[in-house]
This record gives C-alpha cells, sequence and structure tokens, in this order.
C-alpha cells in the first residue's frame, strides 16, 4: 500500500497587514520527502500520527510537502503554488491507494478563498475516487468543496489545540478502515449563520464546552466521528462561522440527524459566542487589585496566532502607565529592535523605538512605536523544543530574540511571531514565568495549553491590532450575509 501523507496549514486573517510569501512557511517549517517523517514522526501533529498508522500498517509514505505557516494575510499566488504543486505532482504520478492530509481550513489565497477545497478538487480531478482523510482546525471554515472532494473529514475537538494527533488518529483509522472495505465512510456536513468570536471558543468553556461534550457523546454505533467547527471569523470569506461534520458508517440518516442536533445547539447558545468589551485601563487596575501571581494578563487583539502583527504596544503601554511590577511580557515582534539590542550588547543600557513598525489600514490604524530605555538582558537565537501539551516536540524558531528589562517589566523581543502557548518562550531566555506577579501574553486561548496551569487569575485585555473582537472595526466584504451578530434581524431563520 502506497500512502500519500501531506501537510499544508495556514490560518488566514483577511484584515492582517503581514504579507504570507513563500518564505513564512519556510521560517516556520516547510519540509518535503523524508524530511517530512524525520521532522514530525512522534510528534503530537495530526500528521505525526499519519506516519504512525501508516508505518504500523507497512505502508509505503509518499511525502510531497508538509508546511505550516503562523497565522498572517492571505496567502500569496507563488506560496500557494509550491504548496499545492508537489502534492498534485505526487498524484498526477499515480500508484497511491490513498491520502492522509493535515489541513487547517482556513486558508485564504490570492487564486482562491478556499485553499483546501481547491487543493481537494484539484486532488479528485487528478485521481477520482481517491480516498482521503482530512483532519482541520477547530477553526476551519467549511466548504462545500471541501466536504465534496474527500472521503471522510473530522476537526480538533480542543482550543487550545492539543488533540490534534487524536484527531489524525481517528480519521487515519477511519480510512484504513475504509481501504480494508470494513466500513463505508459517509459525511453530513452543514452550518448557521454564526460568525462565533475566538475569544468565546474556549473548549474549557461554555458554550463550545457543551458542543464539544455532544459531539463527543454522539460518537458511537455507527456515528465514527463528529466536530464542531467554531470556525475563523477573520477570514472574511463566504462560508466563514460555524458549521459541523459528522462521519457515520453506512447511515446517511444518522449522520444528517447528529449534524442537525449540533447545530441546533449551537445556534440556541449563539449569544454566547459574543465577546463582552472591557475599558483596557478598567481592565489592568482590577489586574492591579489582585495579590499573588503570576496574573495572565492577554493582549488578545494582538495575538499573531490568529494574523496580529504582533507589535501593537497598546497594552504594554497601559501596563507601563500603571506601573505593575515584576512583569515578563511575550512577546514583541521587532527584528529592527533585536538588532540594535544585539549591537549595544548585552548589559548594555539602550533607548529604543519599541513595536509599534506596522500599520493596519484595514481598521484605520496607524503604527504607534514606544520609546523606552532599558537593560539588554539577553541575547539568543531563539531556537527551542515545545515540551507542553500542544505542538509538543515541534521546535519553535522566534528567530535572533532579545530580553529588554524596563524598570521590573521584562520584554520579550523577537524576530519572527510566535504566539506564546508554552513556558518555552520565557524559559529558552532565562525567565521564570512561574515566579513573576505577571505575565503579558500575546494569545487569546492558546495560552492555556502552556499556562493556564501556573496562572492564578486571567484578565483579558482589549488592546488594538487585527485580532480585535470589536467587529465594528471589520469590514467585511465576502462574507455571506446575514450573519449573527453582525446582522440581527427580528426573525433570524436557519
Ligand atoms: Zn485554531
Amino acid at each position: 500500500m502506497r500512502l500519500l501523507i501531506a501537510m499544508m496549514k495556514h490560518e488566514t486573517n483577511s484584515f492582517s497587514p503581514i504579507a504570507t510569501p513563500w518564505q513564512r512557511f519556510v521560517d516556520w517549517g516547510a519540509f518535503q520527502g523524508a524530511e517530512v517523517v524525520s521532522a514530525y514522526r512522534g510528534t503530537a501533529m495530526p500528521i505525526g500520527s499519519y506516519i504512525d498508522l501508516a508505518e504500523a500498517a507497512g505502508a509505503e509514505i509518499v511525502s510531497p510537502m508538509a508546511a505550516e505557516a503562523m497565522p498572517s494575510g492571505i496567502v500569496s499566488a507563488d506560496a500557494y503554488k509550491r504548496l499545492t504543486d508537489p502534492i498534485l505532482e505526487a498524484v498526477a504520478k499515480g500508484g497511491i491507494d490513498a491520502a492522509m492530509l493535515d489541513l487547517h481550513g482556513a486558508m485564504v489565497a490570492e487564486e482562491t478563498p478556499d485553499g483546501e477545497g481547491t487543493l481537494l478538487e484539484r486532488i479528485r480531478a487528478l485521481a477520482p475516487g481517491l480516498p482521503i482523510a482530512v483532519t482541520c482546525d477547530l477553526h476551519a471554515n467549511l466548504t462545500r468543496r471541501m466536504v465534496d472532494n474527500c472521503t471522510a473529514l473530522i476537526g480538533y475537538k480542543t482550543y487550545p489545540h492539543i488533540d490534534m494527533h487524536i484527531v489524525g488518529r481517528q480519521v487515519g483509522r477511519i480510512l484504513l478502515d475504509a481501504l480494508a472495505g470494513k466500513v463505508r465512510p459517509v459525511m453530513a456536513w452543514g452550518n448557521r449563520p454564526i460568525l462565533a468570536q475566538t475569544l468565546r471558543m474556549g473548549t474549557d468553556d461554555e458554550p463550545m464546552k457543551g458542543l464539544v461534550e455532544a459531539a463527543r457523546a454522539a460518537e458511537r454505533g455507527p456515528i465514527l466521528a463528529a466536530t464542531v467547527f467554531g470556525g475563523f471569523p477573520l477570514a472574511d470569506m463566504p462560508d466563514a462561522g460555524l458549521s459541523a461534520i459528522v462521519i457515520a458508517d453506512d447511515e446517511p440518516d444518522a449522520a444528517a440527524e447528529t449534524r442537525d442536533r449540533l447545530l441546533d445547539k449551537a445556534w440556541a447558545r449563539k449569544e454566547d459566542f459574543v465577546y463582552r468589551h472591557e475599558p483596557l485601563a478598567d481592565a489592568i487596575g482590577r489586574a492591579r487589585k489582585i495579590d499573588g501571581g503570576p496574573v495572565l494578563l492577554l493582549d488578545h487583539a494582538d495575538n499573531c496566532g490568529s494574523g496580529g502583527t504582533q507589535d501593537v504596544m497598546t497594552v504594554i503601554a497601559e501596563v507601563l502607565r500603571q506601573d505593575l511590577p515584576d512583569v515578563a511580557v511575550a512577546a514583541v515582534w521587532d527584528p529592527a529592535a533585536v538588532d540594535e539590542m544585539a549591537r549595544a550588547g548585552v548589559g548594555s543600557i539602550v533607548t529604543l523605538s519599541l513595536g509599534g513598525k506596522t500599520d493596519m489600514p484595514s481598521i484605520g490604524l496607524a503604527a504607534a512605536p514606544l520609546t523606552v530605555t532599558g537593560k539588554v538582558k539577553l541575547v539568543s537565537d531563539g531556537e527551542w523544543v515545545c515540551r507542553g501539551p500542544m505542538y509538543t516536540g515541534v521546535t519553535v524558531m522566534m528567530g535572533k530574540t532579545a530580553v529588554l528589562q524596563i524598570g521590573s517589566v521584562e520584554i520579550v523581543v523577537v524576530s519572527r511571531h510566535h504566539e506564546p502557548w508554552d513556558l518555552g518562550v520565557f524559559t529558552s531566555v532565562g525567565i521564570d514565568p512561574r515566579a513573576k506577579r505577571y505575565l503579558v501574553l500575546k494569545s487569546r486561548i492558546h495560552y492555556r495549553a502552556g499556562f493556564a496551569p501556573i496562572g492564578t487569575a486571567t484578565i483579558t485585555c482589549d488592546g488594538d491590532g487585527v485580532t480585535t473582537s470589536d467587529n465594528e472595526l471589520l469590514n467585511f466584504t465576502r462574507l455571506r450575509r446575514p450573519i449573527y451578530p453582525l446582522d440581527r434581524p427580528n426573525n433570524w431563520k436557519t
């Protein structure tokens, strides 16, 4: 048996000014051929599970591409071609019995607003009927084109995404069982007009907690897999929003019934998918009154893990203005500031213009750096390995990294985007996060993977940036309408 195993992942924020050329994938990790297996075997990724399953089945692995980039703006035509061409060429050569694909589900490319659906459609055009298993992120915006061009599709049930390898194994087994004639997968999918907000999709909280529990409970008898996707609201494309998909063994009615039950349950909770704003000064003021630590301060509107520039200084400026003591910040993206600190050397006192290098025209915000004076504590290559529950075993490359100490505030400054979901973002640069009173994290929900166990409280801080939860700032042009909560007619019909 020959199995094609590939990964292509990017969560596209249509409002992000950060470009997505091929190099952005190279920076995070883009592998071909035997490199794919050595990079991802044993990792807690869907592709890691696919490799395990294929090796256990004694299958020959064809691995034309495994690439991922941190979320950012629309994927360039060149990058999309470089990602998909090797996969399509491998399919075109023939001799492949099935494919296992590790995708995201919210990729918007210059060429197509449905990056994954277009890839799957092209694969099926070359190899009609090829059995294909697909994993998607919980933030996938599911489309008809994706579902119509694969055999079995599943999504993560956790946010933070700590079950990637589990769903990879689940859907991979369904595919192998289908190849062996043990099951006949049929799928039912659908959506509801809900543009759920990312901050309200954590699976430890309602409403996602109850929805995921219902999906898990449904996975018995003929139901092989059930997924509720929160969707990615910042990918401005027609199908953005909440959806569900169910795989059943040869029982389409059972799949449809389960799908409807899950979607109805989500619709009944639609108000709970809307984030409620709190003025920034009030949030930091509230944090100030909390004893003990570390208190986690989420700079969620500038989360590079959802396409933020990671250089907005609004929340950090307020932390300095209210003089919070004993703070560590992860992380500010500012390669020029890192170079300046590296040139000055460890131990030097520097005055520099930190962050605020990127205009955000989509939300009408100009870049606003902060002039600060501090001591260069450390300069490093920014490489370390995730040891927490998310991306376990994967090497993170933050690029050249420096730590700037301003009074009792330590700021990690990086040259490549990285969302802080693992303690390594601090420990790799000599900061003990457990010993701090406050940790400012440019993250929304993924921080929970590494930091929830050590945090005594969490405060969401409404700063500025292109991962804002303020829908008033976002000008959607491709999204289907009406959709909740952007449009609130008196009588909603599903
Ligand atoms: Zn996600």
